[in-house]
């Protein structure tokens, strides 16, 4: 049994997507020989080309919400997991916005690439869906994209939770207690908080409420980026007393009797089908 996260981005916000200060490509999951791309935003697809990963080897996706440092390749991460649309395969898993569109945003799929793959699926905060044989919870979140979720995988080794962007509150902290990783989006660092994300300050409260076994930052921004956020997270596993650190890209982590963070290895030199046309 596995469970392994490849972080192929770690930055967040629109500034540092739009430069690409860091990249914004959001996990690559395995799960018992299953592989789950979550939030492919952009460089997705140049990450996992950079660690030679086949993307027809996605089994499913998850979208938290319709914003487009969680979203921008997905469609072509549902190319890939039809096979360029020869195979009826893959799952996609998203919120309301994300699948049907809500207000403004969204759907962030054509309908075009919803059916090319087997099936899709829009999911609500509360309600606990299968992927690929893996539980996962839907959290709520408090967010610009108001139907915007958070997840706590169900592992072998305990729960794995990736908090999507949110403001934080305690109420939404509590939902997460239990926790043995909590992937939190740390946009800011201290004293610099923005309507509908976190900043340090928000980082030190989660975390003492949920008291992780390791707490990682991600979705960082620019001026998270150039204040350092080793030093951020440092300070955090200072006033918390919580094991803390800030994921780079590429980064990995095995979630087994252990807790083991590595560097992407290359996955297979074949990694475009020698039937690609
Ligand atoms: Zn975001
Ligand atoms: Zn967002």
């Amino acid at each position: 049994m596995t469970f392994r996260i490849t972080f192929l981005g770690t930055g967040g916000g629109r500034h540092t997507t739009m430069y690409q200060v860091r990249s914004t490509g959001g996990m690559l999951i395995e799960h018992d020989g299953k592989m789950l791309n979550v939030d492919p935003g952009p460089g997705a697809l140049t990450q996992m080309h950079r660690i030679h990963y086949n993307v027809s080897d996605t089994d499913s996706m998850i979208i938290s919400h319709c914003h487009p440092d969680h979203y921008s390749d997905a469609e072509c991460v549902a190319e890939g997991m039809c096979h360029g649309g020869r195979l009826k395969r893959g799952h996609i898993f998203g919120s309301t916005s994300v699948i049907e569109g809500s207000g403004k945003l969204g759907p962030c799929l054509s309908k075009y690439h919803l059916n090319i793959v087997k099936d899709y699926r829009a999911f609500k905060p509360g309600e606990t869906i299968s992927v690929d044989g893996m539980d996962v919870d839907i959290k709520k979140a408090i967010h610009s994209d108001p139907t915007n979720v958070g997840f706590v995988f169900h592992t072998e080794h305990g729960r794995v939770s990736y908090v999507s962007d949110t403001e934080f509150t305690p109420e939404i902290a509590e939902q997460y207690i239990g926790s043995r990783v909590l992937i939190l989006p740390v946009t800011t660092p201290f004293e610099n908080r923005i309507p509908y994300h976190m900043c340090s300050d928000d980082a030190v409260e989660f975390i003492k409420i949920v008291k992780p076994e390791l707490a990682i930052f991600i979705h960082l921004g620019v001026v998270m980026i150039k204040r350092d956020p080793d030093k951020q997270a440092a300070m955090v596993q200072d006033m918390t007393g919580i094991r803390t650190i800030a994921a780079h890209d590429l980064m990995t982590l095995d979630v087994g009797e252990e807790l083991v963070l590595g560097d992407a290895e290359t996955f297979d030199d074949e990694w475009i089908p020698s039937t690609s046309p």
